[in-house]
């Protein structure tokens, strides 16, 4: 398997003009197959699985908020980088997760070929399955090098996307303090 992708990255240095047998990259199809399979580890990983061994009981039922959730993915159409921030709250119905599992859930899915909106979605999804909460509220900004490098819009554009669950939905405040939440600045908060 491993030869047939640096084969693959060969013809595609090839293609493009290069020459492979070049010292400089004549190491390179090997450090693309290493890279990628560090970047698309997430699919030999459940989340589901990650969350649910750090399951508490709690009488807790107000907002949790994992706030600046940094994460680095690959876009599937074009295999070039979306690098973001991840912001998830939940309101606990008898149950909390280990906060730590959270931000390891995101590198789960960051680390699959991922179209941001649907990486938003099973992020929502895996929490309210899981955690069974009373809401879930995910919102995911994101800079996506496919538009950047290519020059198809201006540098420095942000994508935001959103998952509502449960509360976040039916409860207007709930929406309102989510949202101004992770829209405080930090500096205030601390
Ligand atoms: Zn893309």
């Amino acid at each position: 398997m491993q030869e047939s992708f640096e084969n693959s990255v060969k013809n595609m240095l090839t293609i493009i003009g290069e020459d492979p047998n070049r010292e400089g990259l004549l190491k390179t199809p090997q450090r693309v197959f290493k890279a990628y399979q560090f970047l698309t580890s997430g699919y030999h990983q459940d989340p589901k699985e990650v969350l649910g061994d750090a399951l508490f009981k709690s009488s807790n039922n107000e907002m949790v908020l994992v706030r600046d959730i940094e994460f680095y993915s690959l876009c599937e159409h074009h295999l070039l980088p979306i690098i973001g921030r991840v912001h998830v709250a939940y309101i606990p119905n008898g149950k909390v997760v280990g906060l730590s599992k959270i931000p390891r859930m995101v590198d789960i899915f960051a680390r699959r070929l991922q179209i941001q909106e649907q990486m938003t979605e099973q992020i929502a999804q895996a929490l309210a399955e899981v955690i069974e909460p009373k809401g879930v509220g995910v919102v995911v900004e994101a800079r996506h090098m496919c538009v950047e490098m290519r020059g198809v819009q201006k540098i420095n554009s942000t994508t935001t996307t959103s998952a509502l669950r449960g509360a976040f939905i039916k409860n207007a405040e709930t929406r309102k303090e989510f949202f101004a939440l992770i829209n405080s600045p930090k500096e205030m908060r601390f």
